[in-house]
């Protein structure tokens, strides 16, 4: 029996000042900060994970506020835009919530018959909002500046650019358990379990672009899920078999991490659905306090005295 993945459990971009992107992302977009921690490989950063009201697998968004960073550069073997799904009608009410709050988009369109409105966070990161009535594991968040029937739903796709579609699309269909699902504006939408919003993946082949480069406003890489450690293990596998050299399982403590690239470059990660954010924090109090791995707690005085304060939450 062939492991698969079950969708996106995350996606993780690269952000400028940090309070900015709390704010932007809390306030304006509605999301619950539902772990503030540090980058464990330079633990004078933080890591912020934005999500559903439960940090549900699949609504997360979370950054590397790296201010100092030259913007990205948008080009192949890059995520190049992530595509968050909002319920049916709520387009009119994301437009003028952004008309109020100044923040830049452009005209609704149509993808694969899916109402969107493309948008650009403050530090770059190109996102859409897209409307579906699919089902989703998604919990509310009560104290949201958005009511519940118009919050984000978490990632609905991930959107990329490759130099060569073949390679990717052999890796996606063959080793991973996606399906071709369709084609528009030469974008080629792939989905798991029959697809559907956090299902998804859309890849355009582009020959005009040079490959891109990490930088704020850019995304640093896709997480998909998958059920457990042995089913984790057993997708390595498949991983190792296309080809590809998968890290070893790395334990991130809120769950457990395998990266790779693929193979047109793009940097994915498969990570386990548990244990999740109340691991280590009660569900109620998600994201209010600064979380450390045990082996930096003994740093943190000098940790938090480094990190600019995030305001109120
Ligand atoms: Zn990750």
């Amino acid at each position: 029996m062939t492991s698969m993945v079950h969708g996106i459990h995350h996606v993780t971009a690269i952000a400028g000042d940090a309070r900015e992107n709390w704010a932007f992302y809390t306030g304006v977009m509605g999301m619950r900060l539902v772990k503030k921690s540090v980058n464990q490989d330079d633990p004078h950063t933080y890591h912020l994970f934005y999500a559903d009201g439960a940090g549900t697998p699949g609504t997360d968004l979370t950054f590397f506020p790296w201010a100092q960073m030259a913007p990205t550069r948008l080009g192949t073997g890059l995520t190049v835009e992530v595509p968050l799904a909002v319920p049916e009608g709520s387009l009119p009410y994301w437009q003028a919530r952004f008309d109020r709050e100044g923040v830049a988009y452009e005209p609704m369109e149509r993808r694969f018959d899916e109402k969107t409105l493309p948008f650009t966070d403050p530090h770059g990161l190109r996102l859409a909002l897209v409307e579906s009535a699919d089902a989703r594991e998604w919990v509310s968040w009560e104290a949201s500046p958005v009511p519940p029937e118009h919050q984000v739903r978490g990632m609905h796709s991930v959107r990329l650019w490759e130099r060569r579609l073949g390679p990717t699309e052999t890796l996606l269909t063959g080793y991973m358990g996606f399906d071709h699902l369709g084609t528009e504006d030469n974008w080629h939408r792939y989905g798991v379990e029959g697809g559907g919003s956090g299902k998804m993946v859309e890849v355009q082949e582009v020959h005009d672009q040079a490959p891109g480069r990490w930088g704020t406003g850019g995304v640093h890489h896709v997480a998909w899920r998958v059920k457990d450690d042995e089913e984790e293990i057993e997708l390595s596998e498949q991983i190792q078999d296309a080809g590809l050299a998968p890290t070893q399982q790395i334990d991130r403590f809120w769950f457990k991490s395998v990266y790779f690239r693929e193979p047109g470059s793009v940097l994915f990660e498969l990570a386990t659905d548990g244990p999740g954010f109340d691991r280590d924090e009660d569900m109620s109090r998600l994201g209010e306090q600064l979380i450390l791995p045990p082996w930096l707690e003994p740093r943190r005085p000098e940790i938090e005295a480094a990190l600019p304060p995030l305001g109120t939450s």
